[in-house]
């Protein structure tokens, strides 16, 4: 009889799992955690142990959102459609004259606005042309593109044509006494600031930019990269023990007994904890005898955590709870009211959190989803992460029983904005298959027992 199930209660699933959050926001804030540099290439999913400082302004010039010309919106704002096109600023260069009254540079996405200029005008609201003044004041406005067609200047060409300074960028033609000039007509005005993002408008030099404890995603790395760290610091990755008991399991080497399995859930347990941030230790698979069981758990107790699988049910040979009971381990909780993974036990041997998991393949899955995954994660200094839901339709009615908060493999798809989900035939949670089919759970709540073709149900993703 299991005296360890007596003396810790079978929570709800709420009540459970805000029972591990707790511990795992004791165990981030107690952290005594030390920290080492790893290459930007090798940090992804390390934790920061410190936090990354913008090295200057973010943009660090006023940066174009789009290719077109840089203008100063006020000439826009006073009826100046047509402008001179004085320079060409591309990304990486910089033009250096300020921009004046009735003058645009041409632009490219990414390039700094030059001074002057407040706003980009899109290139698709623009038309290139090109004209030529000679001595006399007469002149031609032409569209650059290959038809070349000549069209009338306007007023304003004639103004600028006025007050005509030459520049460094101006092309002089074969024609004596010629100059030609670009201009650029404007058909749709801008305000101050379109186009552009002012220097400093996402991170002023100094700032922080990725707190202490970040998870580093690709978002992440990509930010330290521009903010010029070759390298970062980061936490020792959480070592956790995996135990895999029961005595008919073999090794996936071995060739199993016509009634024996192979060790799989060593595995998943594995890729799982690696996926969450931790360094997986997997110790040989313990049988269903109290003394080696013992040892093999003391060992595992010497890792930052502890994962078993099996042996947590009501069985006779069930002795997980009893092996940690007399090793003065503490319960949280020794049950849950969930399928697959009812028996789950939660506790503490010391400062080590340990599960213990029960051992078929697919609940071993879940229970690790549920409870673990934000334990390895506070392990690893990093704030634990809440279950990632979706909301989905339902593809086919379903039918279960009440009483207990139901996590079923199922398989969402239909895109961005018509997700479905169905769940995946299954044998039960002994059923890998099932899991190696699905990409989420479908959950059903304990007082539900009909979900109808049609309504929107909560899918938690893995
Ligand atoms: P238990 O929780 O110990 O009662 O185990 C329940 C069932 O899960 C067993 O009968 C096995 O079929 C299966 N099982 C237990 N441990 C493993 C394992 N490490 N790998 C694969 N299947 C397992
Ligand atoms: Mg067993």
């Amino acid at each position: 009889m299991n005296t360890a199930a007596q003396s810790a209660g079978v929570l709800s699933f709420e009540e459970a799992y805000e029972v591990v959050r707790e511990r795992c926001r004791s165990i981030l804030e107690a952290g005594d955690r030390h920290g080492k540099e790893v290459l930007l290439v090798q940090a992804l999913k390390r934790v920061l142990a410190e936090p990354v400082a913008a090295d200057r302004d973010f943009p660090p010039f006023a940066r174009a959102t789009r290719d077109g010309f840089a203008v100063r919106a006020q000439d826009l704002a006073d009826g100046m459609m047509t402008l001179r096109v004085v320079g060409q600023v591309r990304a990486g260069d910089s033009y250096d004259l300020p921009v004046a009254s009735g003058e645009a540079v041409e632009i490219m996405t990414g390039a700094a606005v030059p001074a002057g200029a407040d706003a980009v005008v899109m290139v698709e609201y623009t038309e290139r042309k090109s004209k030529e003044l000679n001595h006399k004041g007469h002149e031609e406005t032409q569209r650059k593109a290959e038809n070349r067609e000549v069209i009338d200047a306007d007023d304003h060409i004639l103004d600028i044509a006025s007050h005509h300074k030459p520049k460094p960028q101006e092309n002089r033609t074969q024609k004596e006494d010629c100059i030609e000039i670009d201009i650029v007509e404007i058909q749709r005005a801008v305000v101050a600031g379109e186009n552009v993002v002012p220097p400093g408008a996402e991170a002023r030099a100094g700032q922080e930019l990725l707190p202490l404890g970040t998870r580093l995603g690709p978002a992440q790395i990509a930010l330290a990269a521009a903010a010029g760290k070759a390298s970062l610091k980061v936490y020792r990755k959480p070592r956790v023990a995996i135990l895999s008991t029961g005595d008919e399991l073999v090794e996936v080497a071995e060739k199993p007994g016509p009634s024996q399995i192979r060790n799989s859930n060593s595995y998943s347990l594995a890729a799982l904890v690696t996926e969450s941030g931790g360094e997986a230790v997997q110790l040989p698979i313990a049988p269903d005898e109290e003394g080696k069981l013992t040892e093999l758990i003391q060992e595992g107790l010497k890792a930052d955590m502890l994962l078993l699988s099996g042996g947590v049910s009501m069985g006779k040979f069930d002795l997980v709870e009893q092996a940690l009971k007399a090793l003065g381990a503490q319960f949280f909780f020794t049950g849950a009211l969930i399928q697959p993974g009812k028996p789950v036990v939660f506790g503490g041997a010391g400062s080590v959190p340990f599960f213990g998991l029960p051992g078929n393949p697919v609940s071993v899955m879940v229970t690790f989803e549920l409870f673990a995954r934000q334990m390895v994660e506070a392990l690893s200094g990093a704030e634990p992460s809440r279950l990632k839901s979706a909301s989905a339709r339902l593809r086919k009615d379903l039918k279960t029983k009440t009483g207990l908060t139901r996590f079923l493999p199922a398989m969402l798809d239909g895109g961005l904005y018509g997700p479905e989900v169905e769940v995946v035939p299954w044998q039960g949670s002994g059923d890998m298959l099932a899991a190696a089919r699905a990409n989420c759970y479908l959950v059903v709540p304990p007082d539900r027992e009909k979900l109808a073709k049609g309504e929107m149900v909560t899918v938690v993703l893995r």
